[in-house]
């Protein structure tokens, strides 16, 4: 457990995806107290981190798509089995490409009506291969998506495009931002955990890990 003393208002507890606890809270205050009294909730977070961590386990020659997966075969072309979740994949350039187009596909049409209910507008749509983060915006309304949404449940991938275009609105994570994000994805904090796990699913899986390079 790592404890960093800040003059914060409030002291508070972050569970990292791979378990690792950290306390933050103001000089002189009690945190072997606070840990004890949140220490059900902690046990709670790392029971879900470990169930998580089991089921990503074995799933290395797996594909994580549309947030399930798919049990990769080989073949000239591409195939998609959604009921038995088996996908024939030529080579992974190919397959690369072709969550590209898809990704382009969904995420242009998406934005499209999601930036009227947001009433907002934008420029371009760029899919890119990215490290870190799911997408991002620039000050000329210029949207960034990752390819490795396609790894996420469709209703996660809505939950960006709504997070992004609200931030057309406004710039900051404020609060003034959780709220217009609250009025077109009420389960916001939920799609926020979620995303969490998604990540690490991601970034622990052969395949993706395979295609970022690629
Ligand atoms: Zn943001």
């Amino acid at each position: 457990m790592e404890i960093i003393r800040r003059r914060v208002k409030y002291p508070r507890i972050e569970i990292k995806p791979e378990g690792k606890i950290k306390v933050i809270a103001p000089p002189g205050y009690d945190v072997s107290g606070f840990v004890k009294r949140k220490q059900a909730w902690i046990d709670k977070k790392l029971k879900e981190i470990s169930g998580l961590k089991r089921q990503v386990e074995n799933k290395d020659d797996k594909f994580l798509l549309n947030g399930s997966y798919y049990e990769l075969k080989a073949g000239s072309a591409l195939e998609i089995d959604s009921i038995r979740n088996i996908m024939v994949m030529p080579e992974l350039t190919e397959l690369h490409s072709w969550i590209k187009e898809k990704l382009r596909e969904e995420v242009s049409y998406k934005v499209k009506y999601i930036s009227r209910l947001v009433d907002v507008n934008y420029s371009k749509i760029y899919i890119k291969r990215q490290k870190t983060r799911w997408a991002s915006c620039s000050g000329k309304g210029n949207l960034s998506f990752n390819v490795a949404m396609m790894a996420l449940p469709e209703t996660l991938r809505e939950y960006i495009i709504i997070h992004e275009l609200s931030h057309q609105l406004e710039r900051n994570h404020s609060k003034k931002f959780w709220k217009i994000v609250e009025q077109h994805y009420p389960n916001y904090k939920k799609a926020r955990e979620e995303l969490k796990q998604y990540s690490l699913m991601v970034a622990k899986n052969g395949i993706w890990n395979k295609l970022m390079e690629c």
